[in-house]
């Protein structure tokens, strides 16, 4: 039996500004015309991510085996472009997959990105071998970041809380 959750679906409903989701008639558009859903069909279909959204089905969007069903989204926002009701999709799956991290079923790839940037301000951390090889190419030097002025950013966005505890309710 399909359990609807109905916290999940307030969340969705609320959250989307224009206020337009409930306007979805399932013409399968996104789907259709979606990057990734062409060569990933059976992973990824952001037409039932909507309808799963609006039903409140939980375990369709936020408990799903494979997160590649949430997280297969580039935000290319092609979605976006041909939603005939002008669905913003890539709006909702943003909000989607925050409420995965905060329940910590976020791909450990992407907490170890956000990890890295947190440690060092950037990506791809200073290395004095690309730096030498830099210098051997007659490349500038890369100015280091303000690592601490990064920090103070993100923790004004709780990037910090969210690394520290990956499991919340
Ligand atoms: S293109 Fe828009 S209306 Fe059509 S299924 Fe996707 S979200 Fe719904
Ligand atoms: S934004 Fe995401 S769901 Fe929409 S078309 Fe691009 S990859 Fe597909």
């Amino acid at each position: 039996m399909v359990s609807v959750d109905y916290e999940l679906r307030k969340k969705v409903m609320d959250a989307h500004i224009h206020d337009t989701l409930k306007y979805c008639y399932q013409c399968n558009r996104c789907t259709d015309n979606c990057p990734i859903s062409k060569v990933a069909p059976e992973r990824y279909d952001p037409r039932s991510i909507i309808l799963s959204s609006f039903l409140g089905i939980k375990p369709s969007v936020l408990e799903a085996e494979d997160p590649f069903a949430l997280w297969g989204c580039t935000i290319c926002d092609t979605c976006d472009e041909v939603c005939p009701q002008n669905i913003e999709l890539t709006e909702i799956f943003a909000i989607l997959k925050n409420m995965s991290i905060k329940r910590g079923e976020g791909p450990e790839y992407y907490t170890q990105q956000a990890s890295t940037i947190y440690e060092n301000g950037k990506a791809i951390p200073m290395q004095s071998a690309i730096e030498r090889r830099r210098d051997d190419l007659g490349l500038p030097k890369i100015e280091a970041p303000d690592v601490q002025e990064i920090q103070t950013i993100l923790n004004k966005s709780k990037l910090n809380v969210i690394l520290d505890k990956n499991k919340e309710e």
